[in-house]
């Protein structure tokens, strides 16, 4: 291979205006760390939304090697997809199964997650025609969006007459305030479901994802369901981050701009520098999933308003300067020393040195909406867990 070879990935890499460092042997280290919190229970992984925007066919290969049999997905094509890489798994969909999606499910012998009274009719009257086939049922404990009512499920539950081909092999719920431990929410659907998993003995029951699993044993069940911890992300709110970090973007400084103080900065000129400043623009926008909540205040209004997003790079945080825009943001780099940094230098954006939550914080959301942001034009590079 050349130098001058322009299909060499490593090299595409490292040339690219954006990157995405996804770290496969983080995320098998927190399935397995997730795995031990899950004591005697079995633990799943969720890898709807791609794997969280990290790419399901890697990621789902990935948790298949550490020993995860039991997989999450919100819709068939991503059960489809991750069949290849997970051939003796069970893969739940958590949209369930509608008219005219039988045989994407059979095909790739896909578990539909049965979450209303037309999708239990329906799939009564699919499995009377096609025989037994595994589906679960989700049960509402409170939550107020998927789920049978709690009265419908423990009815069902004793419904001798339901056809024998009728075989749940999973019933869960989902927990609405798990990342408050305080949160007296918690104790109510949990009461609720030891109701749904006494009605259903000999079924597997399921309650917690990443933040429940928290929660501790009471809360576990047979299986838990994982989504957010596995990629580094926090599950609870004001506890310190246990997970190893799984994702690093980086993007490029396309050029670095001396600015005088009283100019102003990016698109409606909200940001005016108290200072002679030394600006980096870098090759990253909320068209790749920095969103433009992370402007915040700008600069002279940092103290004092709600702060925006802060970049990473030769050992400095950096703040960004003015609003984000599509393809490119701007960061205050005054602070950091001339020879430092140079344009062709890469900001974190976030990853091992600005966590995650901390910058979506910044934006006034969580970490997960980060994460399945990210957009189509980071190059992506994956550490091998192997
Ligand atoms: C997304 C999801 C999960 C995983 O949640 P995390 O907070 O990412 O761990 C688990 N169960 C259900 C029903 C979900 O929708």
């Amino acid at each position: 291979m050349t130098a001058f070879d322009l299909t060499d990935a490593a090299d595409e890499f490292l040339a690219a205006p954006l990157r995405l460092t996804i770290d496969l042997s983080a995320i098998a280290d927190n399935w397995r760390d997730m795995a031990r919190r899950s004591g005697k229970a079995r633990t799943a992984a969720v890898v709807k939304a791609d794997a969280y925007g990290l790419g399901i066919e890697d990621v789902g290969q990935t948790l298949y090697h550490a020993g995860a049999r039991d997989f999450f997905v919100a819709v068939p094509a991503e059960g489809a997809t991750l069949r290849a890489y997970a051939p003796e798994a069970r893969i739940f969909v958590l949209s369930g199964i509608w008219p005219g999606m039988e045989a994407i499910f059979f095909e790739h012998d896909l578990v539909p997650v049965i979450a209303s009274q037309e999708q239990l009719a329906f799939w009564m009257s699919v499995v009377a025609e096609h025989g037994d086939h595994p589906c679960a049922l989700h049960v509402d404990t409170g939550f107020n969006r998927l789920g049978l009512p709690l009265e419908d499920a423990l009815a069902l539950a004793d419904d001798v007459s339901r056809p024998a081909s009728f075989s749940p092999v999973l019933v869960l719920s989902h927990l609405a305030c798990a990342d408050d431990p305080a949160s007296p929410m918690n104790r109510q659907q949990l009461e609720s479901f030891r109701r749904v998993s006494t009605a259903f003995e000999g079924i597997d029951s399921s309650l917690s994802a990443s933040a429940g699993t928290f929660l501790g044993a009471d809360y576990h069940f047979d299986l838990t369901r994982p989504g957010i911890a596995l990629y580094g992300g926090e599950a609870v709110n004001g506890m310190d981050n246990p997970m190893r970090p799984a994702v690093t973007a980086e993007a490029r400084i396309l050029q670095i701009r001396e600015a005088k103080a009283g100019e102003t900065v990016s698109y409606g000129g909200t940001a005016m520098l108290s200072r002679d400043s030394r600006l980096a623009i870098v090759s990253a926008g909320y068209a790749d999933g920095y969103l433009r909540a992370l402007s915040g205040s700008g600069v002279p209004l940092r103290e004092t308003g709600i702060p925006g997003a802060f970049g990473f790079i030769a050992g400095y945080k950096v703040p960004v300067v003015g609003r984000v825009t599509m393809d490119l943001t701007i960061f205050d780099v005054t602070d950091v020393p001339p020879n430092a940094i140079a344009a062709g230098d890469y900001v974190e954006l976030f990853g091992a040195n600005m966590p995650l939550d901390y910058v979506a914080r910044a934006a006034g959301t969580i970490g997960y909406e980060l994460l399945t942001s990210l957009g189509l034009r980071y190059e992506r590079r994956y550490i091998d867990a192997l």
